[in-house]
C-alpha cells in the first residue's frame, strides 16, 4: 500500500522508521533480529537507506596505492523486498540521484516494480565522501526534483526509450526530503522552499523531514509549506540521542541545531547510559507533541541501532 494511502486512511498518528542496509557481508538475519520486536507497535512502512560508492586507497604489493570504488552497504531493495516477505509490511528504498545514470535508474525502477514495492523516497544523495561538492554522474540527475519527474514520467507509462512497446504504467507513490532547518546548500529558506514546492509540483506526493530536536521547527515548516502551496502531507522525522558524541556528530553531519536545554542536559550525564535515558524521555516529549497537533506519521531515524526506538514506541503506540 502506498504510504499516502496509508496516511489517508488512518485516524491517528502512524509510526514508520528507517534503518540502514547492514554491512557488505553481514546477515540479514541480525536486521531481523534487531527490528522484529518493533513489529509489535505496527509501523506502517520501513524505510532503507540507500549508501553511495565511496573511495579508498588500498596499499598494493611494492607500497604502490590503489584507488578503489567500495559500497560498504549495498543491499537496499533486496532488503526491502525480505522485509515485505518476513514481516509482511510496506517498504520505502531510497533511491538517489548520485552514482546512476537515467538509464540505471529506470532499471531500478523496474526492479521495484516487479517487487510489487509501490513506494520510493527520492533523493538527490550527498557528495561522495572526501569531496565537497555534490557532482551529479555523467547521464544522471543533478538534483531530486529530476528523479521525481522521471518516476513520474514512467508512473504515466513513458520510459526512456519512447519505442517501447506495450510499456507498463508504474504507480509509485514519490517521498521526498524537507529540511526544517533549512537544506545546507541552500542560500536562504525563500530558495529552498522554492526547490521544495518544484518537486512536488514535479509530483512528489509527500515530504518526510530531516531530524529536528526542536518541534517549533517543525510546526514552522509546515505553517511554511501552506502558505507556499505546498499540500503534501509532512512526515515529522525523529532521532533519539544515545550517546554525548552525538550531539556534536549529528549537528554537523545534518547541519541541525541542538537545543541549549538538551545539550545541557546531556551535559551533565555520567556516561552514555544517562544519555540514553535523556535522548529518549526527549524524544517521548517530541512525539507526544507531534501527536497531539496530530502530524500524520512519527518516523524515527534508527541509524543501526532500534531499541530506543522500541522504547518510545512503547510510550506512544
Ligand atoms: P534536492 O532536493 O535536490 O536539493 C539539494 C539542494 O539543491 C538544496 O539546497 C535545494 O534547495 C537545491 N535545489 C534543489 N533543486 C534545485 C534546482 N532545480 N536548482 C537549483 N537548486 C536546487 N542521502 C543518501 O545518500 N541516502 C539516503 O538514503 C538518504 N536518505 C535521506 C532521508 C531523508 C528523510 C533526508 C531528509 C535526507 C536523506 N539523505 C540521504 C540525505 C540527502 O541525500 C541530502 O540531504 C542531500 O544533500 C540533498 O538531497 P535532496 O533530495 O534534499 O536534494
Amino acid at each position: 500500500m502506498k504510504v499516502v494511502d496509508h496516511i489517508k486512511s488512518a485516524k491517528n498518528t502512524l509510526f514508520s522508521f528507517e534503518i540502514l542496509p547492514p554491512h557488505a557481508g553481514e546477515s540479514i538475519q541480525t536486521l531481523f533480529t534487531n527490528i522484529a520486536p518493533l513489529m509489535e507497535f505496527k509501523p506502517k512502512f520501513i524505510d532503507v537507506t540507500y549508501h553511495r560508492e565511496e573511495f579508498i586507497l588500498k596499499k598494493r604489493n611494492g607500497g604502490l596505492l590503489e584507488q578503489k570504488s567500495i559500497r560498504k552497504r549495498p543491499g537496499t531493495v533486496a532488503i526491502c523486498a525480505a522485509l515485505m516477505h518476513k514481516f509482511g509490511v510496506d517498504t520505502v528504498p531510497h533511491i538517489i540521484c548520485g552514482g546512476f545514470t537515467r538509464e540505471e535508474t529506470e532499471y531500478a525502477l523496474i526492479d521495484l516494480n516487479y517487487l510489487g514495492i509501490e513506494n520510493v523516497l527520492a533523493l538527490r544523495g550527498d557528495s561522495i565522501k572526501g569531496q565537497n561538492d555534490f557532482c551529479p554522474t555523467p547521464g544522471g540527475h543533478a538534483y531530486a526534483s529530476d528523479l521525481v519527474q522521471q518516476i513520474k514520467t514512467m508512473n504515466d507509462g513513458r520510459y526512456i526509450d519512447d519505442d517501447l512497446e506495450n510499456a507498463i504504467a508504474t504507480d509509485f507513490c514519490i517521498g521526498i526530503a524537507g529540511y526544517p532547518e533549512k537544506h545546507f546548500e541552500a542560500a536562504n529558506m525563500t530558495s529552498d522552499f522554492k526547490w521544495l514546492k518544484h518537486k512536488v509540483d514535479c509530483g512528489a506526493d509527500y515530504i518526510v523531514t530531516q531530524m529536528f530536536f526542536d518541534n517549533r521547527k517543525y510546526f514552522e515548516f509546515i505553517e511554511r509549506c501552506k502558505a507556499e502551496g505546498i499540500n503534501a502531507p509532512v512526515i515529522p522525522g525523529l532521532k533519539p540521542l544515545t550517546s554525548k558524541k552525538q550531539v556534536q556528530i549529528l549537528a554537523s553531519r545534518f547541519h541541525i541545531d541542538i537545543p541549549e536545554e538538551l545539550a545541557d542536559a546531556v551535559d551533565k550525564c555520567k556516561d552514555d547510559k544517562e544519555v540514553r535515558r535523556v535522548g529518549i524521555e526527549w524524544a517521548i516529549a517530541q512525539s507526544k507533541e507531534l501527536v497531539a497537533k496530530k502530524a500524520p506519521c512519527l518516523h524515527y531515524y534508527s541509524m543501526g541501532k532500534s531499541n530506543a526506538i522500541q522504547e518510545i514506541a512503547q510510550a506512544l503506540f
